[in-house]
């Protein structure tokens, strides 16, 4: 008998989190890490939302609460999504969680029943693939190219449904590419799957990047395709848009209250409910008219910062990064450094156990973080089937522009540091 249930071996993880060990143990040897690693903005939430989560603290409002979420703050997002979704959903289309996570697990079980198919973008968000084998459903990874700055074409989608595919993962603006699907994109897409899918099958999207979109551009979401409203789960949250990562507040719009209920009915079985003063924070966030501007100047500096460090980026010899659109990320493609250092001779060298636990973005990222001191993230932390040819780094630019200009010079150095690479090969150690 063994200690775990068998389906332990087949949930992933996040690595954005896993990093963390290996950071702890380059910095306690004495050298500070260019942390790049974390999506997490480098801003603090809004006065007026933290101002409003102490009143209510002070106010005893620390009670268990309606587990769907409270009142005022489901009528907040019906609001706000119809408003920026042109919709016309009601507070009991909502469904309030603790993050823009945990309603994509939910999704997946409440959706889908084992040998479903589940159709999902890679590079991706890692909580997509990690739940779909645990449950016993299939993965199909949609695989978005560079070349089309990390968008897909209705076409390439067509292939991927069958009969089986149950639900249909989308995310723009997109973690790990910044990637942006325009109107006419999600016009396109979205005829498809109304045409070649039974309206039993949903599509999950994921918009925790809404405000954080660069070029005047403005948020589109498939959901406002007519017809698509009774097809799509948004999800979204503050984490990004008000950089409330530590509030825990996310939130789904279900296609109908029945929908909503059976996403209560799991919370109920999980968590209970959500925190009620940091629901009243989240209410404040999206009714406080200084709101708009404030995100406005987040999005700003964003966009600044992209703008500077793209440049640098793709200066280095043997790197390729697309424009994001949106979101905090630069997605490079290091196959030219990887070439330059060795790194392909070196993956093939490695015995067949220790090749089974990385890839050569993988060495690349674990040599930059101990031989250059600068934690960035490899391909398979964004979905990891059928990614062994693909090789690029995540580089979240959330950190003032000194700190990313250092850490641009790193990731260079370390493209150069041909000799270094192969010491820290020879060593064994760390290479996963
Ligand atoms: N979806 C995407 C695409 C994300 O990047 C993240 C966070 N990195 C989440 C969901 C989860 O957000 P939260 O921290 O609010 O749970």
């Amino acid at each position: 008998m063994s200690l775990y249930a068998n389906r332990m071996a087949d949930i992933g993880t996040e690595n954005a989190f896993k990093i963390g060990t290996h950071i702890v143990k380059v910095e306690s040897r004495g050298t500070p890490v260019i942390k790049l690693n974390l999506g997490e903005p480098d801003f603090s939430a809004p006065q007026w939302v933290k101002d409003e989560v102490i009143k209510q603290i002070k106010q005893d409002n620390s009670h268990y609460c309606d587990p769907k979420g409270i009142l005022p703050f489901r009528k907040a997002v019906a609001n706000h999504i119809n408003a920026t979704r042109g919709l016309s959903i009601t507070p009991e289309h909502v469904c309030v969680f603790p993050g823009g996570k945990p309603s994509i697990g939910f999704t997946e079980q409440i959706y889908c029943n084992p040998g479903d198919e589940i159709i999902y973008p890679s590079p991706g968000f890692p909580i997509y693939e990690s739940f779909v084998k645990y449950l016993g459903a299939v993965p199909v990874p949609l695989h978005l190219k560079e070349e089309q700055n990390f968008t897909f074409t209705p076409g390439q989608l067509e292939k991927l449904i069958t009969q089986k595919t149950k639900l249909i993962i989308l995310n723009f603006p997109s973690n790990p590419t910044g990637g942006v699907a325009t109107e006419e994109q999600l016009y396109s897409i979205a005829e498809i799957i109304m045409s070649r899918c039974s309206s039993d099958v949903r599509v999950y999207s994921d918009e925790v990047y809404e405000s954080i979109i660069f070029d005047g551009q403005k948020h589109f979401s498939i959901a406002s395709v007519p017809g698509m409203e009774k097809r799509t789960i948004i999800s979204s949250g503050f984490s990004k848009s008000f950089a409330w990562t530590g509030g825990r507040i996310g939130y789904a719009v279900l296609p109908t209250t029945q929908e909503a209920d059976i996403f209560k009915t799991m919370n109920i079985n999980y968590f209970s409910c959500i925190p009620p003063y940091n629901q009243e924070g989240a209410r404040e966030a999206l009714e406080n008219p200084q709101s708009g501007p404030w995100q406005a100047e987040m999005n700003a500096i964003f966009e600044n910062r992209r703008d500077v460090i793209i440049d640098k980026m793709n200066a280095i010899d043997g790197i390729t990064c697309q424009k994001p659109g949106g979101a905090f990320y630069l997605f490079p493609n290091i196959s030219g450094v990887c070439e330059k250092l060795g790194v392909f001779d070196a993956f093939r060298g490695l015995s067949q156990e220790t090749k089974h636990k990385t890839t050569p973005s993988t060495l690349f990222q674990m040599f930059a973080l101990y031989g250059h001191k600068v934690a960035v993230l490899d391909r398979r932390s964004f979905c990891s089937i059928g990614v062994e040819d693909m090789h690029f780094l995540r580089v979240s630019i959330a950190a003032d522009l000194a700190t990313l200009e250092e850490g641009v010079r790193r990731i260079a150095a370390a493209g150069e540091d041909a000799d270094g690479f192969r010491r820290f090969v020879e060593k064994g150690e760390n290479l996963h």
